[in-house]
């Protein structure tokens, strides 16, 4: 471990000059479930044969900010998040904490691509006007300074053994692409525009702007009290390319490893034997398995 270096600079929230903590862009605890539960090393996977030692990370947020963000990582984490992942917990009860969390997820990542999107020619205006404009209205939420997002939406989707998704390509392993992948960007499609993340399997989209034909059902996170249950959703959406260029992606890490990786896998498998079964990637090739059987059925 190297000592830690010092930055000063403008928080991003605050806007205060001050020195900046190293921000993880998904929370640590999701970084921390990936690593416990992982059978090889994580891997980045455009680069499949480096290793990520950790999560994406950035000089952001003065300490005061990131504090102001933890305590909503915590409940998360506490109220939904672990009680998902360890106990199949399926009902959950939110207050204000869940938006508050969601908004300062989406805003971290959508503050980061709006630096590079505000210099791409190529990006459409419209949509870079609606996404700045939604950081600021996001940044005073989270700042206090207002208690509501505007027409901003927040949808929660738990990729929960999926029993059907007739579009989708049954042999890239849908849910060991979604449990087992970490990543927040923000993009567009025609009219739709959003912020999505994953996090090991809870998919969470923050909406700017939405077209007509979109349709989520039982997903939206209402800014206050309410109750979210990981049953009977159901999603119409561009978001969906975005589904699946996650599962390419993964199937492309799995075709790129080097022998000397996947030897690496195959070693540290057979070390842990029967306990494989305590890993939670086991449990998705056997999702994916029955999920391919009934597509089949069909
Ligand atoms: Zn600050």
């Amino acid at each position: 471990m190297g000592k830690e270096k010092i930055v000063y600079g403008q928080c991003a929230l605050c806007r205060q000059n001050k020195e900046l903590q190293l921000s993880h862009i998904v929370p640590r605890f999701v970084g921390r479930k990936m690593i416990k539960t992982a059978l090889g090393n994580i891997r980045v996977t455009n680069e499949p044969n480096k290793v990520a030692q950790d999560i994406e990370k950035h000089y952001m947020l003065c300490h005061d900010c990131e504090e102001l963000f933890s305590a909503k990582e915590r409940w998360f984490a506490s109220n939904i998040f672990n009680p998902w992942q360890d106990h199949k917990q399926r009902e959950f009860s939110y207050d204000e904490n869940l938006t508050y969390f969601i908004v300062s997820l989406s805003w971290r990542s959508l503050y980061l691509d709006l630096e590079e999107y505000s210099c791409d020619a190529t990006f459409d205006k419209e949509i870079l006007l609606t996404m700045l404009r939604a950081e600021n209205i996001m940044r005073d939420y989270l700042l206090g300074k207002r208690q509501d997002v505007s027409d901003i939406q927040n949808h929660m989707f738990f990729f929960d053994r999926i029993e059907s998704a007739s579009n989708y390509d049954f042999e890239k392993n849908p849910s060991v692409a979604m449990h087992r992948s970490i990543t927040s960007y923000s993009a567009y499609n025609g009219k739709t525009s959003f912020t999505i993340s994953n996090l090991l399997g809870i998919m969470i989209v923050t909406f700017y702007s939405m077209e007509e034909q979109e349709e989520w059902t039982n997903t939206q996170i209402l800014n206050g009290r309410g109750t979210i249950v990981a049953e009977n959703q159901g999603i119409k959406s561009v978001v969906g390319q975005e589904i699946q260029h996650w599962m390419n992606e993964a199937e492309n890490a799995k075709t790129n490893l080097s022998d000397n990786q996947k030897n690496k896998i195959l070693e540290k498998m057979k070390k842990v034997g029967n306990g494989i079964r305590d890993y939670a990637i086991f449990q998705d090739f056997i999702d994916d398995e029955i999920l391919k059987r009934n597509n089949e059925k069909k």
